[in-house]
């Protein structure tokens, strides 16, 4: 088959970030501004302000940037949210999870963990008896979609609990905000994470936090860094219209211009309604050619998708990836403790073709390769 690419002649990105972007968010990118830029500082506050929009949040929340990858948004998060002598209930069911108990590790803050397999969601009787059990607990935890497995975890279900027990909710919700849905006048929390570069398919460099207001003037002080003060880049952003230090320029011009195509696409419901169908499509068709799911659709999120390795020694994942990007789609090895497994991701200015394409690709692959099935092991299965 003829090698896929995109406008810029690049390989299409079916992985979990930085993904595909569409041209004229690249081209947004291609001026020297200057951070006192008229232009950019209103393209920074209306950025800001759709985001706030996006999340549900007007005249409650506000949305602070945080110059770095998404990590680093959901660093200062754990660190400004959660006081000194508080105490944070990790959810784990994956990389992400495992990741926000390393940050409180490093940054001193005391936390607990309940883990699930990285295929289960995590238990909210449990949950419930934690946070009856443990009156030191002050904040919860959750990842929206934990991305290492592609699982859609019950945030609302998650969030219902915690405000009935008194408690906090502080979510990541990097690779699903903009296309799950998770609407601040609906799901109470304090502060809920995300990036530039994932559901919103603007390019990479930016995170943000989406903070109850309240809550965010209370963390004032809590801070560990500098960088990471949340209170204060937000402060100083409301006398002065300005970062702190230097901006990420070109980041938050592409992203204005992505929120503007994501307006125009019909904003949470017709992203979510992309991927989905993405999704649905990509699963379908790796099925037809005998791979199976890690999940099982009702916890799968339109997000991401782990399929078994399959059993067929002839297959090796290496060439298979190889060959893939040969014919211009990136895929994602596995990250899975539970299971041999590889990602394909449906997010990022991807449709319907694309997925064709992809699947075409992969059927190509397993022939070349002499593998009649991507049927996992049995047990696998
Ligand atoms: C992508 C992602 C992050 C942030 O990863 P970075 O590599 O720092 O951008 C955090 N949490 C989840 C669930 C993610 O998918």
């Amino acid at each position: 088959m003829a090698k896929a690419q995109s406008e810029t002649g690049d390989p299409f990105l079916l992985t979990p970030g930085p993904l595909t972007t569409s041209a004229s968010v690249k081209r947004a990118m291609v001026h020297d501004w200057g951070s006192r830029d008229a232009t950019f500082v209103r393209y920074n506050r209306e950025v800001l302000e759709a985001i706030v929009e996006v999340a549900g949040g007007q005249g409650t929340h506000v949305a602070v940037g945080m110059q770095g990858s998404g990590t680093f948004a959901v660093e200062a998060m754990l660190t400004n949210f959660v006081p000194r002598a508080g105490k944070v209930l990790l959810l784990v069911n994956g990389a992400y999870g495992k990741r926000a108990q390393r940050i409180c590790e490093i940054a001193g803050r005391a936390h607990v963990v309940l883990e699930t397999p990285e295929d289960t969601p995590p238990d909210l009787a449990r949950l419930a008896a934690v946070l009856e059990g443990d009156r030191a607990v002050t904040h919860v935890f959750a990842v929206h979609c934990e991305t290492t497995s592609g699982i859609a975890n019950p945030v609302a279900g998650i969030a219902r609990l915690v405000a009935a027990a008194g408690r906090r909710l502080l979510v990541d919700s990097m690779s699903a905000f903009g296309a799950l849905p998770i609407d601040a006048r609906e799901v109470r929390y304090d502060a809920l994470a995300a990036s530039s570069n994932k559901c919103l398919e603007g390019v990479p460099g930016m995170g943000f936090v989406v903070c109850r207001k309240d809550a965010l003037i209370e963390s004032r002080g809590n801070a560990t860094t500098l960088v990471l003060d949340l209170h204060d880049q937000w402060q100083a952003m409301e006398k002065t219209g300005q970062w702190r230090f230097t901006p990420p320029i070109q980041v938050i011009v592409a992203l204005h211009q992505a929120i503007q195509e994501y307006r125009e696409a019909g904003g949470q419901p017709g992203r979510l309604a992309r991927y989905a169908n993405n999704c649905r499509v990509l699963v379908e068709g790796m099925r037809a050619l005998g791979f199976r799911t890690l999940l099982p659709d009702a916890m799968q999120a339109p997000i991401i998708v782990t399929f078994h390795m399959p059993a067929d020694p002839r297959f090796q994942f290496q060439r298979f990836y190889d060959g893939l990007k040969d014919r211009g789609y990136v895929i994602y090895p596995g990250k899975l403790t539970v299971a041999d497994s590889f990602r394909i991701g449906c997010i990022g200015r991807l449709d319907e073709g694309h997925m064709r394409g992809a699947l075409a690709a992969v059927a190509e692959m397993l022939a070349e390769m002499g593998v009649a099935s991507g049927a996992p092991a049995l047990a696998a299965a």
